[in-house]
């Protein structure tokens, strides 16, 4: 099977349960311009080859302007990727939005909803929200992070750090980027409900 159609079932998995969670729960806080998380990162973002190829492609189909201004801020992150706290220069911060959203990797679609080892992978918004509602909390079935980042990696290959990927991908301009994937593109997933 394509790189491209596994990162897709992925994707559907993933929205899956955040769905199934925000739909029922709606005092769920996860939501389009809620940035804080893009924010804060704890790490450096990593995502496999296929899932940089994804964004690669997502930010050449950025306006020039916008893609430019992407450029500068990638440029900036790999001079210093692990300073704190890491913020994502993928994100567009006046907008508190994510510039290329349909293509963010598979951690960014799962963050919010999923648990790792029992711990919720997640910021301090969620857990309130959990708190105020314990009822309904504890009826909730998160994913699981840790199943998923295991399957991810035996499907598609272990992960890339940004800075590592942009250092590899980054073109001589903000006119072309290139892209490690052999995949035909074909329309990007929106399963995942704009928040
Ligand atoms: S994880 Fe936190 S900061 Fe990120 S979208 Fe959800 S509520 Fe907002
Ligand atoms: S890729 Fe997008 S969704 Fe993921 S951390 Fe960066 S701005 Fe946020």
């Amino acid at each position: 099977m394509p790189d491209r159609r596994r990162l897709r079932l992925f994707d559907e998995t993933i929205a899956h349960r955040v769905d199934a969670i925000a739909d029922a729960h709606p005092w769920w806080p996860c939501r389009c311009g809620c940035d804080g998380c893009c924010r804060n990162l704890g790490d450096v973002p990593r995502a496999t080859a296929a899932e940089w190829a994804r964004v690669g492609e997502a930010l050449h189909a950025l306006d020039e302007t916008a893609r430019a201004v992407v450029h500068r801020d990638l440029d900036a992150f790999c001079e210093d990727p692990d300073r704190q706290p890491v913020g994502c220069p993928l994100l567009d911060r006046e907008r508190g939005a994510c510039r290329i959203y349909e293509a963010r990797p598979l951690a960014c679609r799962s963050y919010g909803f999923f648990v790792s080892r029992g711990d919720g992978r997640w910021c301090g918004l969620v857990e309130a929200a959990l708190d105020a509602h314990p009822d309904e909390a504890s009826a909730i079935t998160f994913g699981n992070r840790d199943a998923l980042d295991h399957e991810v990696r035996a499907a598609l290959g272990d992960t890339i750090a940004m800075d590592a990927w942009w250092r590899s991908a980054r073109p001589a301009d903000a006119h072309s980027y290139s892209t490690s994937s052999s995949d035909s593109v074909g329309p990007l997933p929106s399963q995942w409900k704009r928040r």
